[in-house]
């Protein structure tokens, strides 16, 4: 089987800059967290896709250590009280993790799409050329 479209690297930068893994113009989200059914661009199905939990775990882990590593941190150099920890970190942590939700939904959506994971392989199936026969 031949490889068409864009290569993995390109694939996976154009989901983790929310837009269409095949042609890159269209927008991979029709709202926050929603993927759009289809490419407004391309017509590329998008629907196919089972981020499911993923995107979250790679964000908690993401967010964490760089929180985590902030406040420990923070408290062995300065020592502050209780309520500037309080009000330091979980600001950040909410911006942090709403800022990092959707290029990483958006990436795994454009892996799987590249994988051709779930029904996306079989949408690449049906639309790859009929193997040319020698007989
Ligand atoms: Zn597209």
């Amino acid at each position: 089987m031949t490889e068409t479209g864009p290569s993995m690297s390109t694939a996976l930068r154009r989901g983790a800059l929310c837009s269409c893994p095949q042609c890159g113009e269209g927008r991979l989200f029709r709202k926050f967290l929603k993927v759009a059914d289809s490419c407004e661009s391309c017509g590329e199905e998008l629907h196919h896709h089972r981020a499911d939990d993923m995107p979250a775990y790679i964000v908690m882990s993401i967010v964490g250590h760089i929180v985590v590593g902030l406040v420990l941190w923070a408290e062995f150099t300065y020592a502050p009280p209780v309520w500037v920890h309080w009000s330091l970190w979980l600001p950040l942590t909410v911006v942090l993790t709403l800022a990092l939700l959707q290029p990483v939904k958006g990436f795994i959506v454009a892996l799987q799409w590249k994988l051709g994971m779930h029904g996306f392989g079989a949408r690449k199936a049906a639309l790859a050329p009929a193997p040319v026969s020698t007989s």
